[in-house]
């Protein structure tokens, strides 16, 4: 598997919950290795622009207004095959469609608060970690 980069969010539902350190375990245990983070109460601006390509969609303002209503832990997690890694521990969407043991079965309430954000695909993975991460060391660890 080569080695990726990918883009994870905990959302405000679970920083408010504290268990951002359940979270990081559970990638740790996964083999994925935090490479850069930090923590950011995004404006609705910032969150716009991060779901650009959900603005059509009808929940479009209620997950911006959801975003941007608390702090957000954002970090670059780096491992073989991080981009479906991450994906496959976050589970489905909507934490009732979610895989028994993943984190939004474990931590979301509802489609809307459903605790993680992790990059889709290789081109939004490199998009994502340049939107949050500009000019700031990514590290090769
Ligand atoms: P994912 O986060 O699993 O990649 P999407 O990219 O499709 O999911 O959607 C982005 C985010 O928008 C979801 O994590 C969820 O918070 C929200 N969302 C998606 N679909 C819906 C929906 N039908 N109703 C409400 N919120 C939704
Ligand atoms: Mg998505």
């Amino acid at each position: 598997m080569p080695l990726e980069r990918t883009l994870s969010i905990i959302k405000p539902d679970a920083v408010a919950k504290n268990v951002i350190g359940q979270i990081y375990a559970r990638f740790e245990a996964a083999g994925l290795k935090i490479v850069a983070a930090r923590m950011v109460h995004l404006s609705r601006g910032d969150a716009e622009a991060f779901y650009a390509v959900h603005k059509e969609r009808a929940f479009f303002k209620d997950l911006v207004g959801f975003m941007s209503s608390g702090p957000v832990m954002i970090q670059v997690l780096q491992g073989p095959g991080a981009i479906a890694k991450n994906r496959e521990l976050m589970g489905a969407t909507d934490p009732k469609q979610a895989s028994k043991g993943s984190i939004r079965a474990d931590f979301a309430d509802s489609i809307d608060a459903n605790a993680v954000h992790g990059s889709d695909g290789a081109e939004t993975a490199a998009a994502e970690i340049a939107f949050f991460f500009p000019g700031v060391n990514v590290y090769d660890r």
